[in-house]
């Protein structure tokens, strides 16, 4: 699942097995780097997503990942521990496995061993949960013994979704890799936190009534996003866009009814504002560099921020050069220039670290309860 399509989920639901860990020495250990970090107003870090590999088991129509030529197309597991361990001297706190989608990487179970025994605050696997079942059934096993956080993409059934997503069969691939992540999830005594994210766009519209049915049924939090096609990591379709005010409110208000979609309702409810042109511009890389930057690392070690294209590389530089150097001035400025963009991934963490008003105060304080 491509990180740039990452919903906030990531990274808001605060879980109690990420409150016990708040206490435990590595965690203490990162946060004075993250207070370092901040008084020299560079990025921390905090949240940065590993893209493990580069090719995936799906061709969704909003998705170029498919047209990646920046080298290797998998983290080998030597360049992911050294990653990782980078990572965690910089202070980095959550921590996503991502691609294209993870399983393509023959190294993901060993990956997500070595990570989990940094105890970031949270590991997060974000995958499409579609592949050779031996594959998924290992993988989910891993997961579960881990205690990594998994979150699955869900964009609907039949014809539909396998047309969106470019693959033959998704819907009941998915549901089954999801009915048996929880029947072996619900005899944990410490169970992982799952959640699917749905993208919804022209093309699966109608089936939302039915997707907000699969989510109360299987009772995972979700978070919904509507389809957009402005980052330079999305195919543009004019047949996908959903830009109608009443469409989108119309949505809006089935998913404000659903207890178990995560998405903070300030976003939602943002969204015609935002597709009518209305919205104000909320940039966490521009008002909280510190703490709301995101980063996403590929194969290679290149770093990339929202806009794409690498501002260093982490296997050349230290993360505190490349906070340093002229292509981060320069993609700073590119920042300045960005009309905006509202979705979980960039906006919550804007509003959360950097509230202009009570209102973003109070709407903030969403990111970090769970419905359930
Ligand atoms: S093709 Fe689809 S599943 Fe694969 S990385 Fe792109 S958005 Fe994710
Ligand atoms: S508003 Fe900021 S986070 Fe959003 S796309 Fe523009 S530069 Fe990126």
């Amino acid at each position: 699942m491509r990180s740039i399509f990452l919903s906030f989920s990531e990274s808001n639901l605060i879980s109690n097995k990420m409150l016990s860990k708040l206490l435990s020495t590595q965690v203490i250990r990162r946060s004075f780097s993250t207070f370092n970090h901040v008084i020299n107003r560079r990025p921390a870090m905090l949240l940065t997503n590993i893209l493990v590999s580069m090719r995936c088991t799906q061709r969704c129509r909003q998705c170029n990942i498919y047209e990646y030529e920046g080298g290797p197309v998998n983290f080998t597991l030597a360049d992911f521990i050294r990653c990782i361990d980078i990572l965690e001297r910089h202070g980095t706190q959550f921590v996503s496995l991502s691609g294209g989608e993870p399983m393509v990487n023959p190294e993901l179970d060993n990956m997500i061993r070595y990570a989990s025994g940094k105890n970031f605050l949270n590991l997060q696997l974000l995958t499409n949960l579609y592949a050779k079942e031996t594959v998924v059934n290992r993988i989910i096993d891993t997961v579960l013994e881990t205690g990594t956080s998994i979150q699955v993409s869900f964009d609907g059934f039949g014809e539909t979704v396998d047309k969106l997503r470019g693959a033959k069969n998704i819907a009941d691939t998915v549901i089954r890799g999801i009915e048996r992540i929880d029947s072996l999830n619900s005899s944990l005594t410490k169970p992982v936190r799952t959640s699917l994210n749905v993208v919804i766009s022209k093309q699966n519209m109608e089936q939302l009534p039915e997707i907000l049915d699969f989510i109360a049924h299987i009772g995972w939090n979700a978070t919904v996003d509507f389809y957009r096609w402005t980052s330079p990591n999305h195919q543009e379709h004019s047949d996908m866009k959903i830009t109608d005010s009443d469409e989108i409110r119309n949505a809006v208000e089935l998913m404000l009814q659903s207890k178990y979609v995560s998405t903070p309702a300030f976003i939602l409810k943002g969204y015609d504002k935002f597709a009518q042109g209305n919205m104000e511009k909320r940039c966490p890389y521009l008002e909280c560099p510190s703490l709301g930057s995101k980063f996403y690392i590929e194969p290679n070690g290149n770093i990339n921020a929202c806009l794409g294209g690498a501002i260093g590389n982490i296997f050349s530089q230290s993360p505190n050069e490349i906070f340093e150097s002229s292509a981060w001035d320069s993609m700073l400025e590119d920042m300045n220039q960005c009309t905006g963009c509202w979705n979980t991934c960039y906006t919550p963490a804007a509003l959360a670290f950097h509230p202009r008003s009570i209102n973003d105060a109070i709407s903030s304080l969403n990111l970090f309860s769970t419905r359930r």
